[in-house]
């Protein structure tokens, strides 16, 4: 038994977690605290989001409403967020009232792209090489001085290849700067990486850090597509995975659960591509596969619980079901091919209009051959899906 002090334990089972946000991770998040007996406060800043059905309470108010702020400091013993894109101001006002994991600081150094690189550049830590812009001019000099392909990324609100512009390196500027139509932005190197690799990261108030196995992502139209777990990469490379992941945990003196996403050069060697403050989609699999999920890890972390174990129970593939995979806009698919497959586990996220791109469940498939039977329902989906 590690030596533990129990009456640190500030949020036991039954406190009250307060969820800054809705979606499908405030939703996973929410089943994780009912079985481990605590109770959840959901603001989802908006209406039909996919948490309402498993929380205990909800507040359906935009995050600038100052009732719905009052409410949620009221209600929450301790408070998280599962999504990165809350205001700043309110993010401030809950941390002066309540204890907020991670930091407000942590997750807007997190959920603004010049924060975050100049966060990594001054921890020294490897990254595309980057320059911040905020006018053609500024543009024009970044272009000229990186002389190749870029990617021009705004600086705030951007996500899953959101906001971002694949460039050659001899357009126009001004041209370039005029359509892209954002405040701030910057231009990062084009990687030309072998594969992209993700960690989860966990750390509580004493310190304690876990870190999952890595794992292996694809993505499809700029979204996660498919997750393969463990990644199939040295122990070596494994190792300078976590200890990155462990300097960011420990500079940011972060708390709560962390995806760090990586690039893998041709040369082996690894850049940090973007920190997500929060779970992340390339964890899911720990659900069905890991002795404890993203989702408790992030609850013990956040309550100041002992970390669980990370370890993975067995080869895992996870695959994300984008909206294409739906017949129509208002009809899921059979899932018989899924449910055929006995060791496949299938999260389905309660929305209710299928969008092309929107992230409508996930499939986890459990074994050696769990790549082979992914494909094959992927495939299969897909044929029968909107664009099939
Ligand atoms: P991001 O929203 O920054 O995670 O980017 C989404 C995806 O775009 C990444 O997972 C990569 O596949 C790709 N991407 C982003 N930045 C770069 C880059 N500098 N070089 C090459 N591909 C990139």
């Amino acid at each position: 038994m590690p030596d533990v002090d129990f009456n640190a334990m500030h949020f036991p089972p039954g406190s009250t977690i307060g969820i800054l946000g809705g979606g499908q991770l405030a939703r996973m998040l929410c089943m994780e605290a009912k079985r481990m007996g605590y109770r959840t406060l959901v603001w989802t800043g908006g209406l039909e989001a996919p948490a309402t059905a498993l929380c205990d309470e909800v507040i359906e108010l935009p995050f600038d409403d100052p009732d719905a702020l009052h409410r949620f400091v009221s209600e929450a013993d301790v408070a998280t967020a599962e999504f990165e894109n809350i205001p700043r101001g309110t993010l401030d006002t809950v941390e002066q009232s309540i204890t907020l994991r991670p930091s407000a600081h942590a997750i807007v150094t997190c959920a603004n792209r010049e924060l975050e690189k100049t966060f990594l550049r001054n921890q020294a830590i490897p990254c595309a090489p980057f320059w911040i812009v905020t006018n053609a001019t500024g543009l024009a000099a970044a272009m000229a001085e990186l002389r190749g392909p870029a990617v021009l990324k705004t600086s705030a609100f951007g996500y899953d290849g959101k906001g971002q512009l694949k460039l050659r390196g001899d357009e126009d500027p001004a041209t370039v700067w005029d359509q892209f139509q954002a405040p701030r932005a910057i231009l990062e190197a084009f990687i030309a990486f072998q594969s992209e690799i993700s960690v989860m990261i966990a750390r509580n108030q004493r310190g304690e850090i876990v870190c999952f196995n890595p794992v292996e992502n694809h993505h499809r139209h700029h979204i996660l597509d498919l997750t393969i777990a463990p990644a199939a990469i040295s122990a070596e490379l494994r190792q300078q995975a976590t200890d990155i992941a462990t300097r960011i945990v420990d500079a940011l003196d972060y708390i709560g659960i962390m995806g760090v996403e990586f690039f893998l050069n041709e040369d082996q060697s690894l850049l940090v591509n973007e920190m997500a403050p929060r779970p992340h989609n390339s964890g899911h699999h720990s659900i069905d596969a890991c002795v404890t999920s993203q989702f408790e890890q992030q609850l013990r972390a956040v309550c100041n619980l002992p970390l669980g174990s990370t370890r993975l129970l067995c080869p895992a593939v996870m695959l994300n079901l984008l909206g294409d995979m739906w017949p129509a806009i208002d009809r899921a698919p059979e899932w018989s091919d899924v449910l055929l497959d006995g060791s496949a586990a299938l999260h389905l996220y309660g929305k209710k209009r299928a969008l092309e791109r929107r992230k409508m469940g996930h499939v986890t498939f459990l074994g050696e051959d769990a790549l082979q039977r992914a494909e094959a329902i992927k495939a299969t989906l897909l044929a029968k899906g909107l664009t099939g």
